[in-house]
């Protein structure tokens, strides 16, 4: 519809009328495509049953489109000078609240509660500031949010890296950890071109789907995080190189040895190689040694 918020000619007009200026330092990149918007809430599976969650509204765009297609938005909003802007933008839908404070402090399980019916399917769905991407959505995740789905935009080589597999360059710690929680899937690639202002790097949409259970059973999640980042510590080493050196005077070499051929893993093996439930058999393998 020409009415809606993202399109170029709508977001300098609001730009103007509120004398509003972009703050880079807060991802400030808004979207000015109303196609992208449909498609992203197409692959978010939104519907009149469901409740929505946005970070980061900006002056809109996406949240105009989350009211008409679901139940109920609340919107997290960093930045004051955009509360006044999306008062008038959103008027009309008295579906949507906004909430000026950072999303990293928010208590959003509360929200949840105080905020939606109860038992209600609830989504999350955000064009996120890219300089935060990894921690909001690991502060999302390890919350354990009563949620069923995360859809973002964000910078298409970190989308990569959490969606991807074994063996392939983007493979790394982030893929094991957000997978560890989800099903990941990066779901489109998107030009620069449909932000204003442009931003610097390519952009992806990424769907997780939350798991019920981890697909691993881990001793201690801390641990396995921690042990997983090690064994891909310095990509170009084995898998025994990276132990020895993260267990440095705490096991020998000939302890590592050992536990790797307990968990029937070649330690000549680069991290790379390993999936997730090779990761959670050696983990727990070296946290009963060592713990
Ligand atoms: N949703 C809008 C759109 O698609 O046009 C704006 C997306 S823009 C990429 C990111 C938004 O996140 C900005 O409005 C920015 O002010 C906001 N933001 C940045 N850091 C934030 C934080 N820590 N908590 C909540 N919002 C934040």
């Amino acid at each position: 519809s020409n009415k809606a918020i993202a399109t170029a000619k709508r977001t300098k007009e609001i730009l103007e009328k509120f004398g509003f200026s972009f703050k880079k330092s807060l991802g400030q990149n808004f979207l000015i495509d109303v196609n992208i918007l449909e498609k992203i809430i197409g692959y978010a599976e939104i519907n009149k049953d469901t409740a929505s969650i946005e970070i980061g509204p900006g002056m809109g765009a996406l949240t105009e489109q989350l009211a008409i297609h679901s139940d109920k938005v609340v919107a997290f909003e960093i930045d004051q000078r955009l509360v006044p802007i999306l008062q008038e933008t959103l008027s009309n839908y008295p579906n949507i609240e906004i909430i000026n404070e950072d999303v990293l402090k928010a208590d959003i399980k509360s929200i949840i509660t105080t905020h939606f019916k109860e038992d209600q399917e609830v989504k999350i769905v955000a064009n996120l500031p890219y300089y935060i991407t990894t921690p909001i959505l690991m502060k999302l995740l390890m919350d354990r949010l009563p949620i069923s789905s995360i859809t973002v935009m964000i910078q298409k080589e970190v989308a990569d890296r959490m969606a991807a597999s074994p063996n392939t360059k983007s493979y790394g710690s982030l893929s094991i950890a957000v997978q560890y929680y989800t099903n990941a899937r990066v779901v489109m690639n998107v030009p620069k071109t449909v932000f204003m202002p442009q931003p610097n790097v390519d952009s992806s949409v990424l769907h997780l789907k939350l798991r019920k259970e981890p697909p691993v059973q881990v001793e201690n999640e801390a641990y396995f995080f921690d042990f997983v980042q090690a064994c891909f510590g310095q990509r170009r080493k084995t898998l025994r190189n990276n132990l020895v050196r993260h267990f440095d005077s705490i096991l020998t070499k000939q302890q590592i040895e050992s536990l790797l051929t307990e968990s029937e893993i070649d330690g000549g093996r680069r991290g790379e190689s390993l999936n997730i439930h090779e990761f959670a058999t050696l983990s727990n393998t070296f946290y009963s040694a060592t713990v």
